[in-house]
């Protein structure tokens, strides 16, 4: 299942296809005036989409498929992050007291991931394991996901980007969102980020892949 959904979306067609449907959404509906659940209904397929767009540039410029504990939790968590906003739907503003989105939609939560998973990776490969591990994937997934997450939000509706250092609602132009998914939807092999660490791919998948298509790179390193 997930190696069909991640072949499909590491086609670029299937990139303009998605962002089309993000952009359509958008524009067509006019969601933000609707209550809660017709929000909802609208805009988390359009937040699936742009996942699906990064989770495809990632494939492209890795040449091969992530394990896909990474790939389900990177789709679930660009979707999951918003269970946030329940508690002010019910009327509790723990998350949102001053801020125009919950505490939890800003950057900390994706450097408090990254962190972690940096950490979980340190000891994994001090104790000789390269394989990443299962808290490893999920952390590394959950970072990604909602990185694509708040790719849509910031251009859609302000949030409080920056907290806990400011309260300040932070909005992009909505074109800047256009422009995003276009350059993600260029990025091809040649755009390898030194990044995008090895670990966060199945290393086996990886390998047999490396010998064949990366000859080069492997003579490189042998000089
Ligand atoms: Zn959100």
């Amino acid at each position: 299942m997930f190696y069909w959904v991640a072949t499909a979306a590491a086609k670029k067609w299937a990139g303009v296809l998605l962002t089309l449907y993000a952009f359509a959404t958008d524009w067509l509906t006019g969601w933000h005036g609707l209550n809660f659940v017709m929000r909802g209904l609208l805009d988390e397929p359009a937040h699936l989409a742009t996942a699906l767009v990064l989770l495809g540039a990632l494939i492209r410029v890795r040449e091969t498929q992530p394990d896909q504990c990474f790939g389900w939790m990177m789709l679930a968590c660009s979707v999951l992050i918003d269970i946030d906003h329940l508690p002010a739907e019910f009327g509790f503003k723990l998350l949102t007291n001053g801020t125009p989105r919950p505490y939890t939609h800003a950057l900390w939560v994706v450097i408090a991931l990254t962190a972690a998973w940096a950490i979980g990776r340190f000891f994994s490969v001090g104790s000789g394991r390269p394989q990443p591990t299962k808290f490893e994937l999920i952390l590394a997934g959950a970072a990604w996901g909602i990185s694509a997450h708040f790719i849509r939000d910031i251009a859609t509706a302000p949030m409080s980007f920056w907290w806990p250092i400011t309260d300040i609602a932070v909005e992009a132009p909505y074109w800047s969102y256009i422009v995003a998914l276009g350059v993600i939807i260029l990025i091809g092999p040649g755009w390898r980020l030194a990044c995008l660490d090895d670990a966060l791919w199945d290393e086996r998948n990886y390998d047999a892949n490396k010998s064949e298509t990366r000859p080069d790179s492997d003579q490189m390193s042998a000089r």
